[in-house]
């Protein structure tokens, strides 16, 4: 069906009488307008069904997702499998409470393993708890080690935190607290205390900050939010031998680059080195809420029966669902398509950069890619999704792509034509060149940009 091509469906709801789409629409935009908190800036569309790489709207136009629910729908939308797993599962046991045992947590665990080379896993549902879990887990570790009443002992000399400048780590205060964007930090203040940021990628920074105090160092192997930032092999390998000197925890936050995203199953996996703890969400259980931290057994035995815990992490539908998705990422061989498909599209789009001296630069790894414009972004998806494509801007100037792993060549030759013609289009616009972001090229510089 052509993207441009509006059918005019009439859709019942409710029962009632059959209504035209675009009041359906309007009815939907107007309820969201009066009773949903103000949290989203969202465009006048009513996402129904997908299928594979395209979403479609209550008004019958067809959308490619290059954004995969921000690097949630990994298998696209309506897989097969997942469908008929979550159906199996959902006529089972949908819940069955962390006090008792499932046949499906402990399996899932085991292939995260597996997976990670780690040892141990706690569930959650969303990537901002899998954060808080992990730097509960590192102050536990610490104040464990500091002996007896070190548990209660506030303000214990082993409790700062260090985390990257340009970081996003989710929403919740511990979460908030490790992420450097003052917009989102500012109106919530005070976080929780004993946190520093170290410059992005610098060795020396890292080197003045890491001392004795530190019980972790928090970073995302590739930064997300911040613009698609891979963390240098340097930096990674200087943090990873601090961390041990100090006793500390290296977490690793794969909520966005985890799980495949990269061509690997972890990010990290490009280093020699192994994390202690690694944080993971997004894509695990195919778009149901489930997130997962991973940590070796030095740290994972400071949380024993009381210190942590939840109501709906890790339920039998869910983890099913995850084991459902990594068998399929495995038998399908996702990962060779995932780097056979990044290839296509970093050629293709660094073809179209040729033409426009304000694409300035293209970042990322697998299907995690960031181009990086001297110009604000959004008009560029604005003008996107008008074309039905699906993509997002982040940090105000960096256009994201987070496709589905399940990708063809196609897609991505139909995603090349749609995007150059946006490029093209836009580019004929008035010129909205940030004041002083021309300049840009780093993290922090881009922050300060836009802050
Ligand atoms: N960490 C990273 C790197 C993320 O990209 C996100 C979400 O975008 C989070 C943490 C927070 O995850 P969630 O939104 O599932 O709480």
């Amino acid at each position: 069906m052509s993207s441009n091509k509006i059918i005019k469906q009439k859709i019942a709801i409710g029962g009632k009488a059959r209504i035209p789409a675009k009041a359906v629409t309007d009815r939907i935009v107007a309820n969201e307008t009066r009773y949903l908190m103000n949290t989203y800036e969202r465009p006048p569309i009513v996402f129904t069904h997908g299928h594979g790489c395209r979403l479609y709207d209550s008004q019958g136009r067809e959308y490619l997702d290059f954004l995969g629910g921000i690097a949630v729908n990994a298998l696209g939308h309506a897989h097969p499998r997942m469908v008929r797993v979550i159906r199996r599962e959902a006529g089972r046991a949908i819940h069955v409470s962390n006090l008792y045992r499932h046949r499906y947590q402990g399996l899932l665990a085991r292939k995260l393993a597996e997976l990670s080379g780690l040892d141990r896993v706690f569930f959650t549902n969303s990537g901002t708890e899998a954060i808080d879990a992990a730097l509960k887990l590192a102050r536990g570790y610490a104040h464990a080690k500091g002996g007896k009443g070190a548990y209660e002992a506030a303000g214990s000399p082993k409790s700062s935190i260090l985390a990257l400048e340009n970081s996003f780590h989710g929403r919740t205060f511990g979460a908030l607290s490790i992420t450097d964007n003052a917009k989102y930090r500012n109106p919530f203040a005070p976080l929780v205390p004993g946190v520093k940021f170290v410059r992005f990628n610098d060795v020396n920074d890292l080197e003045a900050k890491f001392d004795s105090s530190v019980c972790a160092i928090v970073l995302e192997t590739i930064q997300g939010e911040g613009g698609v930032y891979p963390v240098s092999s340097e930096f990674w390998q200087s943090a990873r031998a601090l961390a041990t000197r100090h006793d500390a925890a290296l977490i690793a936050d794969e909520i966005q680059c985890g799980l495949g995203r990269t061509g690997r199953y972890f990010a990290y996996q490009k280093f020699d080195a192994s994390p202690d703890i690694v944080a993971i969400a997004k894509p695990l259980a195919g778009g149901l809420p489930l997130g997962a931290l991973l940590a070796n057994d030095n740290f994972a035995g400071a949380f024993v029966p009381g210190l942590h815990g939840t109501t709906f992490g890790g339920g039998p539908l869910v983890c099913a669902a995850a084991l459902e998705f990594l068998a399929v990422v495995q038998e399908a061989k996702l990962l060779a398509n995932i780097r056979e498909r990044s290839a296509e599209l970093r050629t293709g789009i660094e073809k179209i950069a040729a033409h426009y001296p304000f694409i300035r630069e293209i970042r990322g790894e697998g299907l995690m890619l960031g181009i990086d414009l001297s110009r604000e972004g959004a008009p560029f998806v604005r003008e996107a999704l008008r074309s039905g494509l699906l993509i997002n801007c982040t940090h105000g100037h960096v256009l994201r792509l987070l496709p589905p792993f399940i990708i063809r060549r196609r897609d991505v030759a139909e995603f090349l034509a749609k995007f150059e013609a946006v490029v093209s289009r836009v580019s004929k616009m008035k010129a909205q060149a940030k004041p002083g972001n021309t300049q840009a090229k780093t993290p922090a510089a881009a922050l300060a940009a836009t802050a």
